[in-house]
């Protein structure tokens, strides 16, 4: 597919059709109390739709028809390769549908539509494949147990999952949970985030398309304190897996509590550091990448890179690199391919992340950014922010801002940096930079991270486990790993 222009992205986004009801058992449908909620695109402030705001009602016909689809085994028994060949075709869907997959996600949330077309949904399409392909090359165990006995350890799909995911990464976020609980032969009942709905809704649809059975994936659209909680206390869902705030995440824990004890998994919040020392061989690129680590997506990136640890001697050269770099990132039209930046999710966020600007500005130095802008004269856009000066007890430095700030704090030694680095709630990823392979080593073996990355930020892959240490979680997206947390282990001992 060749490159879109602005013009090519505005035509298309004219034409674009919005699915705005529940996707449940196959089908269509409104919710039951008729209720709707409207999806506004940040960006211009226009209502894109009005979509099905599910409640208790709905959640039960969804995970019924989980249920139903998972115990008739149309799914959850069938062949291994036949599983494969469907989730394959799927991710060909999501390929041959990348431009309108990828209109949809910047429409709704004001990401910017090169971003998603290159990123976010071929990421999507990646994962999708990558768990079609281990469906068949996973082994179950045999234990040792000698003449007279043979003993089966199998992983079996536990049955109906329930997914509640966030707007950052709309698709990705709900692949991360349905492919591998999918691929292992479970029933999903999905709940995107009310601010982006629409890429969850055409997944489903894809998927019915590509093969997979009516009632095996269905996405409930609606409010978190009502579809999400019905989700988190329902006796019939058998785990719930959620990617979103940490607070919220603790309400999972509790609904679960409180219900049939599903198991819970948490891919919450981060502030993740990164540190660069003066022995860093190439300044540029530890500017160019700490500028990406916090200003990409504007910065709603739950392992955004939002604390900058640097050492003395080099502090001033960074600061003035990234300076640089900021000044060059200024937000426009998500669907402009020459954009930088593109909108924040919604005005209510666009406030919060402004109000920690401000106070800001009386405890640290502002060394760029620190506006709220329009784009045309609409939307809501917030500037690529830096202070410096940042004492790591401010809540610069302390809370998850979720947006375009980046907190500059100084060090003197090695020992106070990892001091400085795990002195947080959080523990999702931390970056470092240095050129010493001891250094390195040392520090990565001290910080308390899901992922620590060395001469990079935020490395990523469907092969290798992506989660939180602390409060940002536990449990491991991607990867093998992530089949542990949709299979449950079955003994079958046979005496012979
Ligand atoms: P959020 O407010 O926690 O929402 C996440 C999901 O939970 C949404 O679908 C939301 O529905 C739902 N929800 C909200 N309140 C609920 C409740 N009382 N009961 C049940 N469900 C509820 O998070 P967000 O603002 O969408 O996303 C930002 C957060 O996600 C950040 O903290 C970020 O770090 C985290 N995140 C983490 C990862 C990771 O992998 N660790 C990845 C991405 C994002 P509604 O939107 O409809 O209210
Ligand atoms: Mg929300």
């Amino acid at each position: 597919m060749g490159e879109l222009g602005h013009k090519d992205w505005i035509e298309k986004a004219t034409a674009i059709r919005f699915r705005n009801k529940a996707f449940i058992d196959g089908n269509w449908v409104a919710a039951r109390s008729g209720r709707t909620f409207a999806s506004v695109n940040p960006a211009t402030g226009e209502t894109l739709a009005e979509v099905a705001s599910c409640g208790q009602e709905d959640i039960d016909l969804a995970v019924a028809a989980a249920r139903r689809s998972f115990e008739s085994g149309v799914w959850s028994r069938v062949a291994p390769a036949k599983r494969k060949e469907v989730l394959l075709r799927l991710a060909q869907l999501l390929r041959e549908n990348l431009h309108e997959l990828a209109l949809l996600e910047s429409l709704d949330m004001g990401k910017l539509v090169n971003d998603a077309a290159t990123i976010d949904v071929p990421g999507s399409a990646t994962i999708f494949q990558w768990y079609a392909e281990a469906i068949d090359k996973i082994y179950d165990e045999v234990a040792p147990a000698g003449v007279g006995d043979l003993v089966l350890v199998r992983r079996e799909p536990l049955g109906v999952i329930g997914a509640v995911v966030p707007w950052n990464f709309p698709l990705d976020m709900a692949t991360w949970k349905c492919a591998p609980a999918l691929a292992a032969g479970n029933s999903v009942v999905l709940k995107p985030a009310e601010q982006s709905p629409f890429s969850a809704l055409r997944l489903a649809e894809l998927a019915m398309e590509a093969g997979l059975p009516a009632g095996v994936l269905n996405v409930v659209p609606g409010l978190g304190e009502t579809a999400g909680q019905a989700l988190g206390r329902h006796m019939d869902v058998d785990c719930l897996a959620f990617t979103g705030s940490t607070p919220v995440g603790k309400m999972f824990m509790q609904y679960a509590g409180q219900s049939n004890m599903k198991q819970v998994w948490l891919e919450t919040g981060g502030k993740s550091p990164n540190l660069v020392f003066a022995d860093c061989r190439d300044l540029d690129a530890a500017a160019d990448m700490a500028a990406f680590g916090i200003f990409f997506n504007q910065g709603q990136v739950c392992s955004a890179n939002s604390r900058l640890l640097v050492q003395r001697e080099i502090k001033d050269a960074l600061v003035e690199k990234l300076a640089q770099r900021a000044a060059e990132m200024q937000p426009g039209d998500p669907l402009d391919p020459a954009s930088r930046m593109g909108a924040m999710v919604d005005a209510n966020h666009t406030t919060n992340v402004m109000r920690f600007i401000e106070a800001g500005r009386k405890t640290a130095q502002l060394v760029a950014g620190g506006e709220q802008v329009t784009v045309n004269g609409r939307g809501s856009f917030v500037q690529p922010t830096i202070f410096d000066g940042v004492s790591p007890d401010d809540p610069l430095a302390r809370d998850e801002i979720f947006g375009p700030v980046l907190s500059v704090v100084t060090f003197d030694e090695e020992d106070e940096a990892v001091r400085i680095a795990n002195d947080s709630i959080y523990g999702l990823a931390a970056s470092l930079w240095t050129d010493s392979l001891s250094r390195a080593h040392r520090i990565a073996g001290r910080l308390r991270a899901g992922t620590v990355s060395v001469n990079t930020v935020d490395a990523l892959s469907p092969m290798t486990p992506f989660g939180g240490f602390k409060q940002s979680g536990f449990g491991r997206d991607l990867s093998l790993h992530s089949f542990n947390k949709y299979t449950a282990l079955k003994t079958t001992w046979i005496k012979y």
